[in-house]
């Protein structure tokens, strides 16, 4: 029978539940995998970083999933027929699970995804080449759901520069400005992740709502090209914007990434593998998992903290609210932090991060808060 008591503590509970800080991470990257591999959400399996079980366990509310496509040796036509492909991808595979899934298009469905315990699913499309330099094909992935690009990515973009190309243009021309605008108009976020740093620099002067940077870390810790320095940190505090910390453990640690050499012959086995088993999706997964294991064998994994630190400082040099997560789950192997190999171990995060002495308000901007009020400002902007 039920007491006042009882019922005292499980009105707690639901407040607590209520309480927990939304969980919206910036950049996941499961598509690619759902294409190479055939992965589906609904099944869990070991070497998955991301499915419903492991969102569900740890506690994801809403998440971008990357729409992405080569920037390289594919011609700009093919890059398009593939974003809508992969776009096609996402979006059936989220019917394929309507009691935990739905596609998420505003920061009203993000808030719905939370109060009614479902997933919503974003798009992101990383990589500016899958608009072949064209306002049309822009517009038309937003009206398919697109609520971010990625300016570049590396490379084969002609009207931007990457972090990763010099061959290409320095910053953002005429034209990448006259994109930047259109994305504002309509309401679709600008995300630097992969740009250069005068691409960054330009976005942030040409856009008139925040910016993104869905993927990268602190430049001062580890000295990665795609990382932020701290007048970039600075530049987005001004502008508004959040910067998604990736978990990729060679932006997070320059000693570790020194290591990846080592991982050579690894990496030619997994070329031979992708190869091989083309065909066989389960198969090539459990090699490729088999391999990533090997690789954590030889060179090891950060712990936590080093994540830590880098949330630490971009909050210390931009300030709290302009901090957020993009794991970058599933395009970056076991090359990831120690106790954070997939989603469903976030509960390990959010304790590193009260062990380091953030405050639960602080914890929830870092988790959330942060992101849906970029893409709140977006939609603002756009009406
Ligand atoms: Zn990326």
């Amino acid at each position: 029978m039920w007491t006042r008591r009882d019922f005292a503590i499980s009105l707690a509970a639901a407040q607590q539940a209520s309480a927990e800080p939304l969980y919206f991470d910036l950049h996941i990257d499961t598509p690619s995998r759902m294409v190479s591999e055939g992965l589906h959400l609904g099944e869990s399996q070991p070497y998955h970083c991301v499915d419903i079980p492991k969102m569900r366990q740890g506690g994801l509310n809403a998440g971008f999933f990357a729409v992405f496509a080569p920037a390289r040796n594919i011609t700009p036509v093919e890059a398009v027929k593939q974003a809508l492909k992969i776009t096609d991808l996402i979006v059936e595979e989220i019917k394929r699970y309507p009691k935990d899934l739905f596609l998420a298009t505003t920061s009203q469905d993000v808030l719905r995804a939370k109060k009614e315990n479902k997933i919503g699913i974003l798009l992101g499309v990383e990589g500016g080449h899958m608009i072949d330099s064209s306002l049309e094909v822009l517009r038309q992935l937003y009206r398919l759901g697109a609520r971010y690009l990625g300016l570049t990515h590396s490379g084969n973009t002609p009207w931007v520069g990457a972090a990763e190309y010099p061959d290409g243009p320095k910053g953002l021309n005429d034209f990448g400005k006259q994109v930047v605008r259109e994305m504002n108009r309509l309401g679709m976020m600008v995300d630097t992740s992969h740009a250069s740093d005068q691409t960054f620099y330009d976005a942030i002067e040409t856009s008139s709502t925040p910016i993104l940077n869905t993927h990268a870390a602190c430049r001062s810790i580890a000295n990665y090209p795609r990382n932020l320095t701290d007048d970039m940190l600075k530049s987005l505090a001004k502008n508004g914007g959040v910067l998604g910390v990736a978990y990729f453990s060679g932006m997070l640690d320059d000693a570790h990434r020194a290591r990846f050499p080592e991982l050579a012959a690894i990496g030619r086995q997994r070329a031979e593998v992708v190869k091989q088993f083309k065909e066989d999706h389960k198969r090539l997964s459990e090699e490729l998992w088999e391999l990533n294991l090997a690789e954590v064998k030889l060179i090891g994994q950060p712990p936590i903290s080093k994540l830590v630190d880098h949330i630490e400082h971009a909050a210390s040099v931009a300030g709290i609210d302009h901090v957020g997560l993009g794991s970058d789950y599933d395009s970056i192997g076991l090359k990831l932090p120690k106790d954070l190999e997939h989603i469903g171990k976030t509960p390990n995060l959010v304790a590193a991060l009260k062990g380091r002495g953030f405050s639960s308000i602080d914890i929830g901007k870092v988790m959330g808060g942060n992101a849906i009020r970029v893409l709140r400002k977006a939609e603002e902007k756009a009406r």
